[in-house]
């Protein structure tokens, strides 16, 4: 009998393609079992927290990464020269190897706009130094997956680090939440609707004092009372099972503060505005009464104009904005009514013709508390003047109040005269007969 060893070594042929095989062989199971092997050690020895896009932390955690690469370009800008303090920062940076640009705009009230460049770190994976520790971040974009609500890419970014320090996560996205928030404090974000979801509006605004909208006697001290004494009361609603929801209708001639009354007001309350615009081209009565549904807490939500919004016989308004909307009547006041829910809902309409609103639209329920904002009264004119010339031309301010009797004035075309004399007083006064004339031609 020929034993193997002997035939291969007798047959060259043979052998040399057996060797072949028994070398292929040999490497695939050998990468085979690294592959394994280092799949195990990965299982074991790593630990990853995904974040998908649609979910809130998700730009928290990408500002909050991009604003730790910033902080490292302004320590070696500053010249510090403390080398270890500078080294920390750097370390701490995300070290990316390409970056996103993302744009935040802005328009200001005087119509200028201003644009913001934030750099995130763009897809691919990088390495960032946090509290000693080494962490990967992976961020991806899966193509062939839409996020139906915003119908963009659906995106992760993916956190890695190693098991022992799964607990850094937590704080990681902690402090990325506090980042988020303090960015916008003291601060009114406002929302505009993306489809079926809320989405910041421009960069937040500075917040509008109260005192800065000036209504007449006791006007405005009467509604915060009315909306603080809501918020607070969520349990009397709860306990007797009424829906804790509360409508508020400003109406009154335009340029009478209703909507810088509403823009102070939430930032009195530290609440953000959820502007609601039934005129946005394809909005249903379904996705107005998600919106309802849906909108971020804390935020009141605002119904400009809704007079324009559909005509006597409830069809859509003529005007052309409204028509590319398909919301009707009754899938507005189905929204307004919504499902009796224990969270808290705050609506502000307004409208410069009060009298051409549907009855439905603005019963209890509906509109709860309606005001009226109106020109501006002595009160308002004297209270306005000094606010702008200092308490101590009180005495002008009844003069120009005085001469101003007799007509028609909006607080805005105030505003107006008073910005166009805003060094000098008596200048105000002087040329009140130019404000009159305005007002007339108007
Ligand atoms: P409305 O919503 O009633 O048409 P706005 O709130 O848009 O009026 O006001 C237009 C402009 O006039 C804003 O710049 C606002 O600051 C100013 N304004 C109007 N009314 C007042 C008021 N009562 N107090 C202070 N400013 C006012």
């Amino acid at each position: 009998m020929v034993d193997l060893s002997t035939f291969l070594a007798d047959n060259p042929l043979f052998s040399a393609g057996f060797g072949l095989i028994g070398v292929g062989a040999g490497l695939a199971v050998l990468r085979q079992s690294a592959r394994r092997g280092a799949d195990l050690m990965k299982r074991q020895l790593l630990v990853s927290i995904e974040i998908p896009s649609h979910d809130k932390s998700y730009q928290w955690v990408l500002g909050w990464l991009s604003r730790r690469g910033a902080d490292a370009i302004r320590a070696v800008d500053s010249g510090n020269k403390d080398i270890t303090w500078v080294r920390r920062r750097i370390a701490g940076a995300v070290l990316p190897r390409h970056v996103a640009v993302q744009t935040s705009y802005k328009q200001h009230d005087n119509g200028s706009v201003s644009t913001a460049f934030t750099m995130v770190p763009g897809q691919g994976k990088h390495i960032f130094f946090y509290q000693g520790i080494f962490i990967q971040v992976d961020r991806q974009r899966n193509a062939k997956m839409i996020d139906i609500q915003s119908a963009a890419p659906f995106e992760t970014v993916t956190l890695t680090t190693l098991s022992r320090d799964r607990a850094v996560f937590t704080d990681i996205l902690q402090e990325a939440r506090e980042y988020a928030l303090s960015q916008n404090e003291g601060r009114t974000v406002l929302y505009t609707s993306f489809g079926p979801e809320w989405r910041p509006f421009g960069l937040p605004r500075k917040r509008r004092l109260l005192d800065s909208v000036i209504l007449d006697q006791g006007v405005s001290a009467g509604i915060v009372e009315d909306v603080k004494d809501f918020i607070s009361n969520g349990k009397w609603y709860d306990e007797r099972g009424i829906p804790y929801r509360r409508g508020y209708l400003l109406h009154g001639p335009p340029g009478s503060g209703k909507t810088s009354f509403i823009q102070a007001l939430a930032g009195d309350l530290g609440y953000n505005i959820c502007i609601l615009n039934l005129s946005e081209r394809g909005l249903t009565d379904d996705r107005l009464n998600h919106l309802l549904t849906v909108a971020p807490e804390r935020s009141l939500v605002l119904l400009e104009d809704i007079d324009a919004a559909f005509n006597r016989n409830r069809q859509q308004s003529d005007n052309a904005a409204y028509q590319q909307s398909m919301v009707t009547f009754s899938g507005l006041l189905n929204a307004l009514d919504g499902v009796a829910s224990s969270d808290e809902r705050i609506i502000f309409m307004t409208t410069n013709h009060i009298e051409r609103l549907d009855p439905a639209l603005v019963r209890p329920g509906r509109v709860d508390v309606k005001v009226y904002l109106g020109n501006a009264t002595k009160y308002q004119i004297c209270k306005m003047f000094t606010r702008f010339y200092g308490a101590e031309n009180e005495k002008l301010a009844e003069t120009f109040a005085e001469k101003l009797q007799g007509h028609t004035v909006s607080t805005a075309q105030l505003q107006g005269h008073f910005v166009a004399h805003k060094k000098d007083a008596a200048s105000a006064i002087d040329n009140v007969a130019s404000l009159i004339e305005m007002c007339q031609g108007n």
